[in-house]
């Protein structure tokens, strides 16, 4: 439910439209809830790349003198909220350049694993950088690389890379977009029908943003694939060989919204499955199911339907609270919590309440949410979550703390319940959160719930590091 720990990306790309850069604010619009902190478009009118980003919102960013001023066919855009590298505007995405390969844009999804290796050695060979997001090692990488082309270039840079990624390119007259061999983060394709029987192809990380600017979902990005679209189509590629498949499982767990496709797969179909396989393992004694919103939503309508107990929105989310709020001087408990969350008190008092939520990470937000509900007056609260204790950080792309954080990697279950204060706790087995998502292949990534991470991670202690300065 809290924002503070989020700190992944959205991304978006589209070529042959003519309104390319107001399409791509729409898109990342739907996407603005996989990043806050900043956005950026970049948009190509044959001649010149142009990019716009600042910190904030993507309505706040975008008015129509910024959007008039970027002109052209072509765009990607991109909503952040850091995976790595500091927190300001330097780092805010797209990165624009130009280079011995010509002017090029580009913006990331997913989490570098080698980057403080590449970054040293490009600077040790004399390479300057203006951020510390490790984006920029890319753009570093295309301009050393000896290819001529652009797209044989990136295939170059791509396959010094590891962890990871999934890109949008911008080149003057075509978008290049390329996802890591694992596949941890998603890439959309989608297309448009425009008149005279053209096409425009548009790409990314959810198919919610396709929805909005009526683009038809083809199919997804491959691990190792590049998709290069130009005035001659689209060519697709194999840039690398696929390696076992590595999905982030948490996009459907809770970062994903519930009516986009991710991996190909409904996420509501997941969320609703969770929350089933959580009812049938973990049932309460209690009057009703209450959802922690917005995150615990689905799964608590699943949990609902499957336990037969009546489902009730007990807890109201303001929507609209926003960086800064004036808080007064004499400190109210919990206020932080207060500010997003209310209790419906006739709902809750004198009853016995189910409260779903899809992840306990540090504890803290967890323990207020059951302490509010209970000075709302409920009789007993039961702290369902609908995914394995999170014992382990990701250095996929998905910002959860380090292990000595983690509450989970550090107390047993019932420790956990007599800390977050509630009267009972259960968590999805690991079986049922991989049958929730129809995992029949192995092809998720499961790391931050198993410890087993799907590629080596060579520098664990600067990944570590990387993840404490961020704090
Ligand atoms: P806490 O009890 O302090 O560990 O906070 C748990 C809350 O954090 C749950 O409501 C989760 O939905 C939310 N949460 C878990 N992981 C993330 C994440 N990566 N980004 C934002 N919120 C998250």
């Amino acid at each position: 439910m809290f924002d503070k720990f989020r700190d992944e990306c959205g991304v978006f790309a589209i070529y042959g439209h003519p309104e390319a850069a107001k399409l791509s604010y729409l898109g990342l619009y739907a996407l603005q809830h996989r990043g806050q902190e900043s956005a950026g478009i970049a948009a190509s009118d044959g001649k010149e790349i142009r990019c716009h980003k600042s910190m904030g919102h993507v309505a706040e960013i975008f008015t129509p003198p910024v959007l008039a001023g970027l002109d052209g066919v072509a765009a990607i855009g991109h909503t952040r909220y850091s995976t790595a590298g500091d927190t300001v505007l330097l780092n805010a995405q797209p990165f624009a350049v130009a280079c011995n390969k010509g002017q090029v844009a580009v913006a990331h999804n997913g989490n570098i694993t080698n980057a403080a290796e590449l970054r040293a050695e490009l600077e040790s060979e004399g390479s300057i950088f203006q951020a510390s997001s490790d984006t920029e090692v890319i753009l570093h990488l295309v301009a050393k690389s000896r290819e001529r082309t652009l797209p044989a270039a990136l295939r170059d840079a791509l396959l010094q890379l590891e962890g990871a990624y999934s890109l949008v390119f911008l080149a003057r007259d075509r978008v290049i977009v390329a996802r890591d061999p694992h596949g941890f983060r998603p890439l959309a394709m989608g297309q448009m029908e425009l008149s005279g029987g053209r096409h425009a192809y548009v790409f990314a990380s959810e198919t919610c943003a396709f929805d909005l600017i009526n683009a038809v979902y083809l199919n997804d990005v491959e691990p190792g694939e590049m998709a290069i679209v130009g005035p001659e189509g689209v060519i697709r590629q194999q840039f690398a060989p696929a390696r076992d498949r590595a999905q982030c499982v948490f996009e459907h767990v809770y970062f994903s919204r519930p009516d986009s496709l991710v991996f190909g797969r409904p996420v509501q179909e997941s969320r609703e499955m969770l929350g089933r396989l959580l009812a049938r393992e973990a049932p309460a004694d209690a009057d009703l199911v209450v959802p922690v919103p917005d995150s615990g939503v689905s799964a608590a309508i699943g949990y609902a339907a499957e336990s037969g107990l009546p489902f009730r929105q007990a807890l109201i989310r303001n929507h609209y609270v926003g960086r800064t709020f004036i808080e007064p001087s004499q400190a109210i408990r919990d206020f932080g919590v207060k500010l997003k969350l209310n209790p419906v008190r006739h709902l809750l008092e004198g009853r016995s309440v189910v409260l779903v939520d899809d992840s306990i990470v540090r504890g803290t937000t967890s323990r207020k949410i059951v302490r509010m509900v209970r000075q709302a007056g409920a009789r007993e609260v039961h702290l369902r979550i609908s995914c394995p204790p999170t014992l382990s950080p990701c250095f996929y792309g998905v910002d959860t703390p380090l292990r000595s954080e983690l509450i989970a990697a550090n107390h047993s279950i019932e420790e956990i319940r007599r800390f977050v204060e509630a009267d009972s706790l259960a968590y999805l087995s690991m079986a049922s959160l991989r049958r929730a998502v129809n995992d029949l292949d192995q092809e998720y990534c499961y790391a931050c719930y198993s410890g087993v991470y799907p590629t080596d991670l060579v520098n664990i202690e600067e990944l570590m590091s990387a993840k404490k300065r961020r704090g």
